[in-house]
């Protein structure tokens, strides 16, 4: 059973970032993941609070969207 990346859900030995080679310039370092614009509202993986659907949100990595109350720090 492979590994998948948590960021890019590729199979780690197919995972640029995993493997440390940066093709995405939108992945940035340390949790700092590139925000995307909701589909669907839905509420903050970090606090709980919700967000819109169009309102910038984050993966937290594991499966959760943390949204601009949250995603603002440098956690
Ligand atoms: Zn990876
Ligand atoms: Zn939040």
């Amino acid at each position: 059973m492979e590994e998948r990346c948590d960021l890019t859900e590729l199979i780690k030995s197919m995972c640029a970032h995993c493997r440390g080679i940066p093709d995405e310039p939108a992945l940035n370092p340390l949790g700092r993941r590139p925000a995307v614009s909701a589909s669907w509202p839905g509420w903050c993986a970090a606090c709980g609070q919700p967000f819109g659907q169009d309102d910038m949100i984050r993966s937290d990595g594991i499966g959760g969207w943390v949204a601009e109350c949250c995603a603002g720090d440098d956690r």
